[in-house]
């Protein structure tokens, strides 16, 4: 799947190659099911014995296509799309993690990542430790248990812009036989490739840059296909012992590189069903196609507005690690050399409530939950996104109190200093 062309010729080209008389623009099939001669031929597919298309539910050939693209752009070895980012989460560690197993994760991610996994995974019977990412190596060791089947990480984390050494990581969970799985959506491909820093699995909440216009709520999931699952066949039991619910069939041993998604789809998609429609698979590929001249622009916008609050009196302080005198500084320049996101976390002097009318001055910048599209926008995690973590939980995911979210969009930068110049005016 993986094509070797130039990052910005795969967003635009790689995973719809139509054949002659075909659409030159990838088709929307808008079809729950799809055709056979007979019956044998339909059996065929139900065994996992011939690949094709029979129920969108596990598969579909518009969803197909875009996530061919993702895996390309990632440089993995296949992908699926989900129905949400949290799908895609909770699928890429529920595919090798059941009751009774225990995981480790950054504390500095996603909120509702870290909802899922803290709450709703332990009812499941999942447990999660989450580690401070920044404590030393003899500290995080202690994490490990014999039942622990994967280490979970934010390229860049969501609010806060810290940056996660993959490297660091994969070092460690491979010493204990267990994947990383990066989610690398705020980053996207364009500026970070986690394979490349050993990283085995990559997530995405589509519904951020890759959509990039604030149209389509999704998800991928892509496998570099380099985690060698029968080295650790205890472990993986789900992958490397028979499936009685696919007639004793054996993951790894059927599919090699491709045992992972296939997994995830013969079985979390079948029984679970959180796919993405086809039609929201056709708008993230329309975003895509200008993913890479996006990425661009935001960096370059949100660098000029961290440079300006940066240097405000008004402004207590910024964490965003395009800024040279940043604490992840160094480490951006050696995952993300291109630059990393548009989003920008940053705290006013005064109370929270300074925080408040800051935001509500905002004229062009809206107040929304969403983060990481075209129009520039702003939220507060601790009233908003965050509600539901304490304090504790709060700092332990690198959410500060009067932390401020701004995702810079790739309107004309002037246009955005403007409005915030304004709305800190008194
Ligand atoms: C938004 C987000 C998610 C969840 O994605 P949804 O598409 O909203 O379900 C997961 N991880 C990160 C880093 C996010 O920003």
């Amino acid at each position: 799947m993986a094509e070797k062309k130039h990052r910005g010729t795969l967003c635009v080209q790689a995973g719809w190659t139509p054949k002659k008389g075909e659409p030159r623009v990838l088709p929307i099939y808008q079809s729950t099911t799809f055709k056979y001669d007979n019956s044998e031929q339909m059996a065929r597919l139900f065994d996992l014995k011939d690949t094709g298309y029979f129920y969108t539910r596990l598969q579909n050939p518009t969803n197909d296509a875009v996530a061919a693209k993702i895996a390309a752009l990632e440089g993995g070895v296949a992908a699926m799309l989900t129905s949400s980012g949290q799908a895609a989460s909770f699928y890429a560690v529920f595919n090798i993690c059941e009751a009774g197993d225990h995981f480790i994760s950054s504390g500095t991610i996603y909120g509702g990542t870290y909802n899922l996994f803290g709450v709703t995974m332990k009812k499941m019977g999942i447990e999660c430790t989450f580690i401070d990412p920044e404590a030393t190596d003899e500290e995080i060791e202690k994490a490990f248990r014999p039942n622990t089947k994967c280490f979970f990480g934010e390229t860049i984390s969501n609010p806060g812009g810290k940056i996660f050494d993959i490297e660091r990581f994969a070092r460690m969970a491979h010493a204990h036989g267990v994947p990383l799985i990066v989610d690398n959506t705020f980053a996207t491909p364009i500026n970070c490739r986690p394979f490349e820093w050993g990283a085995d699995i990559v997530t995405h909440s589509t519904t951020k840059y890759m959509d990039g216009h604030a149209t389509a709520v999704g998800g991928c999931i892509v496998d570099s296909g380099k985690f060698d699952w029968m080295a650790h066949a205890d472990k993986f039991p789900g992958l490397c012992r028979p499936d009685e619910s696919y007639h004793g069939l054996t993951y790894a041993e059927s599919f090699g590189a491709g045992a992972y998604i296939t997994k995830a789809t013969a079985q979390l998609m079948r029984d679970l069903g959180s796919i993405q429609s086809p039609e929201n698979a056709f708008l993230l590929n329309l975003g895509l196609e200008t993913l890479h001249l996006r990425m661009k622009r935001h960096c370059e916008n949100a660098q000029t507005v961290a440079a300006f609050l940066h240097d405000d009196p008004r402004v207590a302080w910024v964490s965003y690690a395009g800024l040279p005198d940043d604490p992840h500084h160094e480490r951006a320049r050696k995952y993300l050399p291109d630059g990393g996101c548009g989003v920008i976390a940053f705290g006013l002097k005064g109370t929270r409530e300074d925080a408040i009318r800051f935001m509500d001055r905002l004229k062009m910048i809206c107040i929304v939950t969403h983060v990481a599209d075209a129009r520039t926008c702003v939220l507060h995690p601790a009233s908003h996104t965050h509600r539901q973590l304490s304090d504790e939980q709060l700092r332990e995911a690198g959410v500060a109190p009067d932390l401020i979210r701004l995702s810079v969009g790739i309107e004309d930068v002037e246009d955005i200093l403007a409005d915030i110049r304004q709305a800190l005016a008194d």
